[in-house]
């Protein structure tokens, strides 16, 4: 027997090893394995099992990594799609698949094997001296650990395997294991009752999950506070019923305790202790090999977790559910660049399995193919609670800036909510999506803004700790205290522009008694920082909560019932043609926030361009007239949803050598792709985000609707490419951001 196996190196090649004889019968397709590679011994996993090979003298595996088989044959082909759709090697794919620590498995079990004597029977089979010798010291005990066995008996594991192999004893694993929520205790819910919309969205993924016919992608449009999580619950808890596993997607920035109990709690009580695995960054090695492990065993059932749970190796996979299926983090950012809402359609389509998309603002891409009979559209249009929406006001920042003369921080309609809320004893939360103190350092003689060396950026004041900081490559340095410009020298120098630091100063100044916390990356360096603004928030030991994206999503605060958008076209402008999308998304997620108690919430927005569409229709709460105006562009310039996207980054020191190296690969491109129809190559030029860590960027753009068959073609193209040395290619297939 040969194994073919996919080395932890990207040599895009897979080898084939002999299976040693006491492997044989027992080696498995998906297994980790040491094996030796030139004079090194490396770890890769058995991608096939085979009769012959066309290689030579081949040379045994060392040892199996684990004791069972860590990829399933399901995902073990889903890395193969992957690395095939996302052009990269198979073994990037692999790598995405199986979390570090249990690829390594140096983490290992805290595992504790326990030897006992097992009832042999029939004819006493043949001994060595030293397996009669462990026999006769296990008889004495009747069981013992297997560490202590060997040191007792003064043998090897193997002997002791031999004796297992012959039914004299048994070995049994006894786990340990390291529970990320052990100390939490979850108490039992039951499922709530259902508005006529929830029960109806439920029923028609029942219907799917009992085997009802048409397309088994279901797009739960639900608006904020609309009940979505309870018809995930409720579906989950029937693909349980079926025997079948489940696996739920949250974007990480949502993945908050709060979230994880909703699931716990209802799923993970009595002698059901594992039924619930969770998988996310902040876990340790350890834990994620332990959870992961879980689901491997079939322990745990329902798998809840970021982006890459989506590789989970649940089997019998009944549901997916990719809760805010629009959220740009569901991409990966470096190979292999997938997308998992994408990748979860994929792998439930081949395993039978049923996919639940969740958003209050589904994606272009999501909408469309609901709105084309490809997915089934459900709606949630009412808030579960009968809550009203709150009510948006937007406020025209040029109007405010020439009252104030010059752009204030507040607009006087919001000044002035803010204050009632304070009298009241009420809540406000206030968004602003950028962090530090400003946005620039300028001088207003000579118009010098302190810029990054390394990036096409400027740099952000932070004042706390008194240091220009890039937030694209982290460089930092002193603020000077004149303008650098030796011709100029203005002791003036300003900063422009506003972040969340400079948000928390106005706020003291403006509404002394109020009690304010900010939260984004600055504030926030551990984990616990973070719970405790959260509790301090919700116990009301805090009036105002400044905060970027962090605070937008899936937060519940009853006593909150106002919500300031601080700057609201903060995004809108950016060289990308998801800028609309993006920008109505995290207007709706914001203004979710207000009013989910007994009161009416009331949001107000301020903006210098108020009468962008993406800003009109999320005043009017209309997801449809936004999607309607955006979907007519996207078809006029053929963008996705019509088309997908292919984008080439070359990246290089030189600016001359990347800009020839663009201009080398478009001609390549145009002579591979020649009589490739329904393509549309654009560029190259220079990347929107021109420079970024001391590297100069141009992009070449692909649209095409056939995206798997020119994947195909581009990836042995990039395989057989040459460029200068100092040259960087990406491909990023559906990229999600273009900057
Ligand atoms: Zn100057
Ligand atoms: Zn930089």
């Amino acid at each position: 027997m040969i194994a073919r196996v996919a080395l932890d190196l990207a040599l895009r090649k897979e080898f084939d090893y002999a299976v040693p004889a006491d492997l044989e019968g027992r080696l498995e397709v998906g297994a980790r394995v040491k094996v030796p590679f030139g004079r090194r011994e490396i770890l890769g996993s058995v991608v096939a099992l085979v009769e012959s090979s066309p290689q030579t003298n081949l040379r045994e595996i060392k040892a199996v990594v684990g004791r069972q088989a860590q990829l399933t044959a399901s995902v073990l082909e889903l890395a193969r799609w992957m690395a095939g759709y996302y052009c990269c090697p198979l073994e990037t794919a692999l790598k995405s698949v199986l979390p570090e620590a249990v690829r390594q498995e140096q983490e290992g079990w805290r595992e504790r094997l326990t030897v006992r004597v097992a009832a042999a029977q029939g004819e006493p089979p043949e001994l060595t001296k030293r397996q009669r010798e462990v026999l006769a010291i296990l008889e004495e005990w009747r069981e013992l650990p297997l560490q202590e066995l060997l040191k007792l008996a003064e043998t090897t594991a193997d002997t002791v395997r031999r004796l297992e192999d012959k039914g004299l004893v048994a070995i049994r694993s006894e786990v340990s294991e390291r529970d990320p929520y052990g100390d939490e205790t979850f108490v039992a819910t039951q499922p709530l009752a259902l508005n006529p919309e929830q029960s109806a969205a439920l029923g028609a993924v029942v219907g799917a999950l009992d085997g009802g016919a048409g397309p088994s992608v279901f797009l739960l449009h639900g608006v904020t506070g609309s009940g979505k999580t309870e018809v995930y619950l409720q579906a989950l808890a029937h693909a349980l019923a079926q025997g079948r596993g489940a696996i739920v997607l949250v974007p990480e920035i949502s993945l908050t305790p709060q979230t994880v109990e909703r699931f716990k709690s209802r799923f993970q009580h009595g002698a059901n202790r594992t039924m619930v695995a969770v998988l996310h960054s902040h876990l340790s090695a350890g834990e994620r090999h332990d959870e992961w492990q879980k689901i491997r065993q079939g322990r745990a059932r329902i798998v809840i977790g970021a982006r890459s749970a989506v590789f989970a190796p649940v089997e019998r996979l009944g549901l997916i559910v990719v809760d805010e299926e629009h959220e740009a983090s569901y991409k990966q950012g470096e190979a292999p660049r997938y997308h998992a809402r994408d990748v979860a359609v994929v792998r439930a389509a081949r395993e039978g399995a049923v996919v639940v998309l969740g958003s209050a603002t589904p994606s272009m891409e999501s909408y469309h193919h609901a709105r084309s009979g490809k997915y089934r559209l459900l709606e949630l249009p009412h808030r579960a609670d009968a809550a009203k929406l709150p009510v948006v006001r937007v406020v025209d920042m040029r109007t405010e800036a020439r009252k104030q003369k010059g752009p204030p921080v507040f607009s006087h309609l919001l000044h002035e909510a803010i204050l009632q809320r304070l009298e009241r004893r009420e809540q406000t939360m206030l968004f602003l999506n950028r962090r530090g103190y400003s946005t620039s350092l300028q001088c207003p003689l000579c118009g010098y803004v302190a810029g990054c060396p390394n990036c096409s950026v400027s740099l952000t004041y932070h004042r706390q700790r008194q240091r220009l900081c890039c937030h694209v490559c982290g460089h930092e340095e002193a603020v000077p205290s004149e303008c650098p410009d030796p011709k100029c020298r203005n002791p003036g120098i300003r900063y422009a522009g506003l972040g969340t630091e400079r948000l928390e100063e106005a706020l003291a100044r403006q509404f002394a008694k109020a009690r304010v916390a900010r939260m984004d990356s600055d504030t926030l360096q551990r984990k616990s920082d973070y719970r405790r603004v959260l509790t301090d928030f919700r116990s009301g030991r805090i009036d105002i909560l400044v905060g970027t994206q962090m605070i937008a999503k899936g937060l519940h605060f009853p006593n909150v019932t106002l919500v300031g958008i601080v700057y609201a076209d903060l995004g809108l402008h950016l060289p990308d043609f998801r800028a609309g999308e993006r920008t109505f998304q995290l207007l709706t997620q914001v203004s979710g926030r207000a009013g989910r108690g007994d009161i009416e919430g009331e949001v107000i927005v301020q903006a210098f361009t108020p009468f962008h569409p993406a800003i009109q229709y999320a005043r009017r709460h209309d997801y449809l007239g936004f999607y309607d105006q955006e979907i007519e562009f996207r078809q006029a310039l053929g963008y996705p949803p019509f088309a997908r996207v292919a984008l080439v980054t070359l990246r290089g020191r030189n600016e001359e050598k990347v800009q020839f190296s663009a201009d080398h690969v478009r001609k390549e491109l145009e002579r591979v792709l020649v009589g490739f129809r329904d393509l549309i190559i654009a560029g190259p030029g220079p990347a929107p985000l021109a420079r970024a860590e001391t590297f100069y960027r141009y992009q070449v753009m692909l649209r095409t609707r056939a995206m798997s068959r020119l994947a195909s073609m581009l990836d042995p193209w990039v395989q057989g490419l040459t460029l200068p040395e100092d040259i960087r290619l990406s491909l990023d297939i559906d990229p999600v951001d273009l900057l």
